[in-house]
């Protein structure tokens, strides 16, 4: 996971204020403590407008159900929503101030909020396919609540306020509003805040996406650092999206640097979203297997630590099968593997600094290449 040889720098960088926190993001210390933070939403709550402190936590019933009568760009509100057309129309001024300019709309405004249809919800600029009605509960926040997103349709990053995690379409980085997690509204614990403006709303798609539905899977792999495995899977074509964080260890929200200290048992792992229609679990465990060398314990490469072990996280028997018949393949080829295989727990989305490392640095993988392993 470190560039080669700077674990010991890093974990001093880590306590050294000098450090430039965007050229080095991964060492910029976590200083906004828990009581900063309850402050901060504190005064904003009592000084801001509602809607400027929309999407914050849990909303408290008795002030959240009574909309804004002074927002300056009040939203329509309809209960007969209009069907998705196949190419969405421009943005509205309102439209783009929420979706390009990050804006929130007032609470109870816009017309998804009480909308109970079946159907899908869509990007409002693009047109893909972000949650389904299924996912939909009524969080009596005042805005559209989703516990669950389609596989790989939305991307988390950290809000500019530095405390929330901004949720934006992975396809054209609309702003669709925040996620909150462990607020105990349904048992997926997990509330997708968005914007009635930032959605469509098709009941003709409702078909579609439950092929769609069906024909995606979810994987995940450990094979040391993230930013390599998820690069490869990436690149793979069939593979929706790759995420990186941490799975298999026992400590709820755990960050980079309690997962580096070795003491939550997690090893950083790749969440692959896939299109089972272009790609097979098969295909996406052969080419794991194949990125990274199977034959190391504790480590890969540079990387040296539990959380680098290589493991396999599978949801079911028959994945267990897959992982376990191409592990005698390779030993039958005379490779010592020392791969894991383990049922799925919880997978927890690393910091948004890990994700598509590569991508954003236009660096190459230093710990990861594809070496050849399976024969013909
Ligand atoms: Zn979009």
């Amino acid at each position: 996971m470190k560039p080669p040889g700077s674990g010991f720098v890093s974990s001093i960088m880590s306590h050294n204020p000098t450090v430039d926190p965007i050229a080095n993001p991964r060492h910029f210390p976590m200083f906004v403590s828990a009581t900063m933070f309850r402050l901060l939403r504190v005064s904003a709550a009592l000084l801001l407008p509602p809607w400027l402190v929309a999407c914050t936590s849990k909303p408290k019933v008795a002030q959240a159900t009574q909309p804004s009568t002074t927002a300056s760009s009040p939203m329509p509100t309809t209960n007969t929503p209009p069907t998705t057309p196949s190419r969405p129309p421009p943005l509205t001024p309102d439209e783009q101030r929420i979706i390009v300019g990050k804006g929130t709309e007032p609470p109870f405004s816009g017309k998804y909020v009480n909308h109970k249809a079946d159907g899908t919800y869509a990007c409002r600029r693009c047109g893909s396919p972000l949650f389904n009605s299924d996912a939909k509960f009524d969080s009596r926040s005042g805005w559209p609540s989703f516990d669950d997103a389609l596989p790989g349709a939305v991307k988390e990053v950290e809000d500019a306020d530095g405390m929330r995690t901004e949720i934006v379409c992975a396809h054209c980085g609309a702003h669709l509003g925040h996620v909150f997690r462990n607020e105990g509204f349904t048992a997926k614990n997990t509330r997708h805040c968005v914007n009635s403006a930032s959605l469509s709303f098709s009941a003709e798609r409702a078909s579609e996406r439950t092929t769609a539905a069906k024909q995606s899977g979810v994987a995940y792999f450990a094979g040391g650092c993230f930013w390599g495995v998820e690069y490869y899977f990436e690149k793979l074509p069939g593979v929706i999206e790759a995420t990186s964080g941490y799975m298999g260890g026992h400590r709820e929200h755990p960050t980079y640097e309690e997962v580096s200290s070795k003491r939550t048992g997690h090893a950083e792992t790749v969440k692959v979203s896939y299109d089972s229609s272009r790609v097979t679990y098969r295909d996406l465990a052969k080419l794991f297997f194949e990125i990274h060398d199977p034959t190391q314990a504790g480590r890969q490469g540079p990387d040296v630590g539990s959380q680098y072990r290589s493991a396999v996280f599978v949801s079911s028997e028959a994945e267990r099968k897959i992982v376990e018949d191409l592990i005698a393949k390779l030993k039958a080829r005379g490779f010592a593997v020392v791969t894991e295989v383990h049922q799925a727990g919880r997978f927890w989305n690393a910091e948004s600094y890990h994700q598509d490392y590569y991508g954003k640095t236009g660096k190459q993988p230093y710990c990861h290449a594809r070496v050849e392993r399976f024969g013909t």
